[in-house]
């Protein structure tokens, strides 16, 4: 067995890798694709079934209308076609956690083609295109000892049978592991803001499998690809893809030839492993669906289900850049999740001054909650804390200082700023002649930067409201400082 290793990088550096991915996603519909049971994660095995999605004879489909909804926009979120007509078919398959032996898909009609995902790379932003997105149902799930990797008894849960899913297929466009994980991160992102999926891969609502070749650069013909499947975050799909560009370059390299073949990525030994051959592989026998007619998304409706498309992330992110003068690192930050963004837009737009909301957000929410291991829905200071937070600064009742103290004191009491403040209201000194004390004292003590200062270098007040600050034990309201620095230091 090839381990991989032994590729150095200048004989890697020869090799183009090519990739290609296909990510299933469960719609977040109250039931289930064609049937009225529940579309629920987590329910005891085998109780939310009924004989449409069991399979039973005679049982017939009933297309969910706003599983259709949820895909359509998806899919013009990803800036594909929405066809008019589009076919749902038949893919046959035995296994034991698809009691109907087969898989109601779509073939060669599917919903919508022709989208992309524009991606950052190293070199700009590249447009990743996709190829197809179309509806599906998912399977049930083998449970194997009760664990996923054994084999003395198998169990079936069928719970998840008629679950309704999206499969989006993208174009062999991406070139590198960062850029597959790029890609997934977006599309992540935005199929959150439209909230037709919770995405979370513990609970299997989004899978990747990924499609991966290697050719010299320079060639033009892709090489045989390999399929990775079963790997549940995206940080493991790039080393998957690391791993096996590597295997693939290697094989390439001592002669030998890569073979078409599904492989399974084990994250604990960080290698993949060969499933089964292409030569293996199933004939689906697609044939068209007869228990449904053809899906027809009329135009009609296709601009009501548009109406309701969110703002998507990278159009907020630049919008915000714009409107609250922030940078693009504060715009990625606050748009992280729909909701958060959503909070700190309402904040700012009572706050002072929204920069200085966003700045907060940055020094002395995101770190503490990242320390605490908490989401942004756990934290005690809620945005309107913040906003507060924000304000008191800006008016210079609070020093910087004081405000860490008074984070501080809401990130171990859980409680939120207002609370906090309200209790606390640090002292602060807004008498003149006990601040000029503080500034004599700083100007007798660095009589160097006075010099500095008197000599033209006017940043060196800063450090002067700094000294003011620590012999003020952080107390000295910030406004007076600043005035009374400069007038001392002018004088
Ligand atoms: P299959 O018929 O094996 O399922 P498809 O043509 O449907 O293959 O493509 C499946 C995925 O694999 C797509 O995302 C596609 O972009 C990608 N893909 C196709 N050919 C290659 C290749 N030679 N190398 C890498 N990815 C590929
Ligand atoms: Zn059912
Ligand atoms: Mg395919």
């Amino acid at each position: 067995m090839s381990t991989a290793a032994s590729v150095s990088p200048e004989v890697l550096a020869k090799y183009e890798p090519v990739i290609g991915l296909e990510v299933h996603v469960q719609l977040l519909t109250q039931t289930k694709a064609f049937c009225g049971c529940a579309n629920k994660f987590g329910m005891p095995p085998n109780t939310n079934v009924c004989p449409v999605c069991l399979g039973l004879p005679g049982a017939l489909p009933v297309l969910n209308r706003k599983a259709v909804e949820f895909a359509t926009l998806a899919a013009l979120a990803i800036n594909c076609t929405v066809n008019e007509t589009s076919i749902f078919a038949r893919k046959n398959y035995f296994y034991p956690d698809l009691p109907k032996g087969y898989q109601i898909s779509q073939f060669d009609k599917p919903l919508a083609e022709h989208g992309f995902i524009e991606v950052p790379t190293p070199n700009g932003p590249k447009k990743i295109g996709i190829t197809r997105l179309h509806m599906e149902e998912d399977a049930g799930k083998s449970l194997h000892d009760g664990q996923p990797d054994s084999a003395r008894f198998t169990s079936v849960d069928l719970n998840r049978c008629g679950t309704p899913l999206i499969e989006i297929v993208s174009e062999p466009d991406i070139r590198t592991p960062d850029e597959a994980f790029e890609y997934l991160t977006r599309l992540k992102e935005i199929l959150l803001y439209t909230a037709v999926s919770d995405c979370n891969m513990e609970e299997g609502s989004l899978r990747c499998d990924a499609n991966v070749s290697v050719r010299p650069r320079g060639q033009e013909k892709f090489g045989t690809k390999a399929e990775v499947k079963n790997v549940n975050s995206f940080r493991f799909i790039r080393a998957a893809l690391e791993y096996e560009i590597e295997r693939q370059v290697e094989v390439i390299e001592s002669g030998g030839r890569v073979i078409q073949e599904t492989r399974l990525w084990n994250s604990s030994e960080g290698r993949t492993y060969s499933m089964r051959s292409k030569e293996q592989a199933h004939d689906y026998r697609y044939f068209p669906e007869p228990d449904l007619p053809p899906l027809i998304v009329s135009a009609a409706w296709k601009n009501d289900i548009a109406q309701h498309m969110p703002e998507l992330p990278e159009a907020r992110r630049a919008r915000m850049i714009e409107q609250y003068e922030i940078t693009a690192q504060d715009a990625q930050t606050l748009t992280a999740t729909r909701a958060f963004a959503d909070q700190f837009e309402a904040a700012a737009k009572t706050a002072k001054s929204p920069k200085r909301v966003a700045n907060l957000i940055q020094s002395e929410l995101t770190s503490r909650l990242k320390a605490a291991g908490l989401d942004l829905e756990q934290s005690p200071v809620s945005m309107r804390g913040i906003a507060q937070a924000a304000d008191l600064a800006e008016e210079g009742k609070l020093s910087s200082k004081q405000l860490k103290q008074l984070f501080d004191i809401c990130f171990e009491k859980n409680e939120d700023f207002g609370v906090v403040y309200d209790r606390e209201k640090p002292q602060q000194i807004s008498d003149t002649s006990a601040i000029e004390k503080f500034v004599d004292e700083a100007i007798a003590a660095n009589p160097k930067q006075v010099e500095q200062y008197r000599a033209g270098k006017k940043t060196v007040a800063a450090f002067f409201v700094g000294q003011v600050m620590r012999l003020s034990k952080g107390q000295a309201n910030p406004g007076l400082v600043n005035e009374l620095v400069a007038k001392k230091l002018d004088s």
